[in-house]
């Protein structure tokens, strides 16, 4: 952070510069995020947050776009490139924002709409009751299998039969496993409804290869760029030509204004980053770690939901340490782990009080941690929940402040 930030506004900066500390000594375990490396920073930092751009490139309402449409442009052709995509919009200003284009482009307010249901670990906007997206359209909501924490395709076809979506969305904000997205997409048109691919989680495994891509199989997919992906804050979608100026009108002017261009600027840079082969190690760490993890901590008798994980992320129910989420995630907060509390499918405790824990690998593997500190997180986490005292969380947190000094986290010079 500069010393202009310090000497005219000492209050932010002191947050900010609090805040590198944080973010550098504690292990964040928190799978939708990450850290951004300094020249995603410092695009995200550059004067295009002075300018307004409403429009597309060539295409503009306002003066003064010669640097603007190269930049968007590019942004654009990048993320083509990197995800074999027809076209591209980069303007949403967010995740939520780019799942509403995709219903102001091709629903009616009322027609039905299917999705994972927040409990089951889907997102809010694909249906849920309290989304403008389950007020304003017609919510029908899958969920997993009790007996193996899996999706069933059986059942989820049955379901859109019987019920005839207009839109289907394949995603989730905490499940582990593989999406079939080739099954999601026949399904969608069996029953003649338009096929979206949420994958704001797992961009970054799509583009690192470690992942199946939905882009061959689904109508649109959408994204956040900050989550595996590991660029600034901000959505993106994907979508076949015949639906590109359906999208982009969804999007602008549909539902936004000007773009955030030193977002855009911001993203050109992570997708260039996410193009490089060693972008395609770090994917790869991030998925073994994942499973290292859960294979560390289900030795340490954990039940980790599923059995297991096939991407960055981890869904443990606690019930049987009998230690409530929350209790667990504000212990191991305290020792220097960060993660957040989560409902597990089929919870009998309340979402602000649940019974799980959520946890992922993406920001341990951009610090370059491997497996022997996956192991060495399962044994702090263990006495931790095992004991969710002050005492104990203070001698953890000793040890992990220790293991992060070793570990300097991207972006951050302290
Ligand atoms: C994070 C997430 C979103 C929303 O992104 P925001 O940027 O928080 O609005 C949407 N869908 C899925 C599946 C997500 O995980």
């Amino acid at each position: 952070m500069s010393e202009v930030l310090s000497s005219s506004d000492p209050e932010v900066f002191a947050l900010c510069r609090a805040e590198e500390r944080r973010q550098a000594e504690k292990i964040r375990l928190i799978p939708s995020e990450n850290y951004v490396s300094k020249a995603v920073l410092e695009a995200s930092g550059s004067v295009f947050t002075n300018k307004y751009s409403e429009g597309y490139p060539g295409k503009r309402y306002y003066e003064g776009q010669e640097f603007v449409d190269p930049l968007e442009q590019l942004a654009i052709d990048r993320a083509k490139s990197l995800f074999g995509a027809a076209h591209a919009n980069v303007q949403p200003y967010s995740g939520s924002p780019a799942n509403l284009a995709v219903y102001l482009a091709f629903l009616k307010p009322g027609d039905k709409v299917m999705g994972l249901a927040l409990p089951m670990g889907g997102h809010l906007t694909h249906g849920w009751g309290v989304s403008i997206t389950g007020k304003y359209f017609t919510p029908v909501q899958y969920g997993v299998r009790k007996d193996t924490g899996r999706l069933d395709y059986d059942e989820i076809r049955d379901l859109a039969k019987k019920e005839r979506p207009a839109l289907l969305w394949a995603g989730g904000t905490a499940y582990s496993r593989l999406w079939d997205f080739e099954t999601m997409g026949a399904i969608a048109r069996e029953v003649g409804a338009r096929f979206c691919a949420d994958i704001a989680h797992i961009a970054g495994l799509i583009a690192g290869g470690v992942h199946p891509s939905p882009v061959a199989h689904a109508d649109v997919v959408t994204t956040t760029t900050h989550k595996t992906l590991r660029g600034p804050r901000g959505g993106m979608i994907l979508c076949k030509t015949e639906h590109a100026q359906a999208i982009d009108r969804a999007v602008f002017p549909g539902l936004q204004g000007g773009p955030h261009v030193h977002n855009t600027a911001a993203l050109a840079v992570a997708l260039k980053e996410a193009a490089q082969p060693s972008f395609k190690d770090y994917a790869k760490l991030v998925v073994s770690n994942a499973r290292v993890l859960a294979e560390a901590l289900m030795g340490k008798g954990f039940d980790v939901v599923s059995g297991g994980t096939d991407n960055h992320l981890i869904l443990i129910d606690l019930t049987n340490k009998k230690v409530s989420g929350k209790i667990a995630a504000r212990a191991l907060d305290k020792a220097g782990i960060e993660l957040n509390y989560n409902s597990v499918p089929y919870d009998t405790r309340k979402p602000f009080d649940p019974s799980g824990i959520r946890l992922g690998s993406p920001s341990v593997s951009s610090r370059g941690m491997g497996q022997a500190e996956m192991r060495q997180i399962a044994t702090w986490m263990d006495r931790v929940v095992g004991d969710p005292t002050d005492e104990t969380a203070a001698k953890v947190l000793g040890e992990v402040r220790e293991l992060t000094g070793k570990f300097p986290a991207p972006g951050i010079s302290i």
